[in-house]
């Protein structure tokens, strides 16, 4: 750690990234002299390789704009390089080298066979017309290309990147390459090989495994009151499952605000939840305009101020302080799953685990949604399509498998589980052996 700090300042997600994990796997990794022999972290926490180019494209006003684009193909010890791409106007490439670590560690809880990626843009789409968002998709496709295969390293979504996002990518992935395997991107959509189920696929995974955390400790997911941080993708695919399993969502948010929602989320919310991120205004506000009396919107608020039994962090990384961990106590939560990629800062984490709070990690928690895309893989490959019933029953023995690879590393001698050091040390121990099985390369 003391010599990426000082090799990488200021690169502070990624350091974050790396640090919860080497503190993670540090007794393990002292019993394996074969792994420290072959210096198998020093190796681990660099990126294969990292492509870095400038996109140009054409705003609806004439006027030229420039992005930079990146693509972190990390880890290949298991599989292709696999992960998604996020456009936003914070990326940076200490941020895609934290998510394409994580997502090294993660990809190998799913039980299939994938490396570890990550891409993106510091481009915004807020406020951004369709054209825009068409003509910029095709500009980055244009020089990302030349990086990416089928069985060399697929790209899909994230923050700033959906359905809508994967078609201007992939039309242009195959005028370019001259290559109509659709295998290239997952997130596709379901006519041009796209799995059913991907785009709720990261919401329903992270509620099943909620349901497994929650059978471990003696509970039951009915009733419970859950606050919901983001509307895009990810937190419309968790209300809709925390919906159908009885729970109760009490709270969605955005940049701008929290929408509390006291007598719980219903149907026709979760349907405007695709509107709102569509309509590119990141606001969660809307909610409140479109269901007046049914919710009462707070500017500057987050999820986390309104009273819930369970957290779900759904937006970005760091969206959860100590004092947003304090709050959540004082109010009676007892369980945070988080789903966005590394939502929460260490010190809650800390302080959840301290204070008897359940607590699971992205990693292990949102999988579901690369597992999807693995799934979507696979259909491709053989030409096929499984039905929704084939495809759920599949991500939830995945997820079921996850939890299980959790509590098989992370169980404490008092028989509860640290799911943290459960889902690292899981990932670590799958890419490090087959890291040393494949030689020094
Ligand atoms: N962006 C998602 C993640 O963080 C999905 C990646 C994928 O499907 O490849 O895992």
């Amino acid at each position: 750690m003391t010599r990426l700090e000082a090799k990488y300042p200021g690169e502070n997600e990624y350091l974050q990234a790396v640090r919860e994990v080497l503190e993670s796997v540090e007794e393990v990794y002292n019993q394996h002299p074969e792994f420290e022999q072959a210096r198998i972290v020093e190796r681990m926490v660099e990126p294969d390789r990292i492509f870095t180019f400038r996109v140009t494209w054409v705003d609806d006003r004439g006027q030229v704009q420039t992005n930079l684009g990146y693509r972190v193909q990390f880890n290949s010890a298991i599989g292709p390089y696999k992960g998604g791409l996020r456009f936003h106007r914070a990326v940076t490439p200490s941020m895609l080298k934290f998510l394409g670590f994580e997502q090294t560690f993660k990809n190998a809880l799913t039980t299939l066979p994938m490396g570890g990626a990550k891409g993106g843009s510091d481009f915004d789409p807020a406020g951004k017309s369709d054209a825009e968002i068409m003509r910029f998709c095709q500009a980055f496709m244009y020089e990302l290309w030349q990086c990416i295969g089928p069985d060399q390293d697929i790209p899909a979504g994230d923050v700033g990147v959906g359905g809508r996002e994967i078609g201007y990518l992939y039309g242009m992935y195959k005028k370019l390459a001259r290559e109509y395997n659709t295998g290239v991107l997952t997130g596709k959509g379901g006519t041009w090989g796209g799995s059913v189920l991907r785009p709720e696929a990261t919401g329903f995974g992270a509620l099943y495994f909620t349901q497994h955390l929650l059978h471990k400790a003696g509970k039951d997911i009915a009733g419970q009151r859950v606050a919901i941080s983001g509307f895009g993708n990810v937190a419309w695919g968790a209300a809709t499952k925390a919906l159908q399993l009885g729970a109760k969502v009490v709270a969605i948010s955005g940049p701008d605000g929290v929408c509390a929602i006291p007598d719980g989320i219903t149907p026709e919310m979760i349907d405007y939840m695709l509107e709102m991120r569509a309509s590119n205004r990141n606001r969660v506000e809307d909610m409140a305009d479109k269901f007046p009396g049914k919710t009462v919107f707070t500017a500057g608020k987050k999820a986390w101020s309104v009273p819930c039994d369970i957290a779900l962090p759904c937006a970005f990384q760091n969206e959860l302080a100590l004092e947003d961990a304090q709050e959540l106590k004082a109010n009676g939560c007892w369980c945070c799953c988080e789903v966005s990629n590394m939502g929460c800062r260490p010190e809650a984490i800390h302080f959840f685990q301290q204070g008897g709070i359940l607590f699971a990690p992205g990693k292990a928690v949102n999988a579901g949604g690369v597992a999807t895309s693995g799934l979507e893989m696979t259909q491709n490959a053989q030409h096929i399509s499984w039905s929704g019933k084939e495809v759920d029953e599949k991500l939830h023995y995945i997820m079921e498998s996850i939890h299980h690879q959790c509590v098989q590393y992370g169980t404490r001698p008092d028989g509860s589980v640290d799911y943290v050091k459960g889902a690292n040390i899981a990932g670590f121990m799958k890419v490090a052996r087959a890291m040393l099985e494949q030689g020094i390369i």
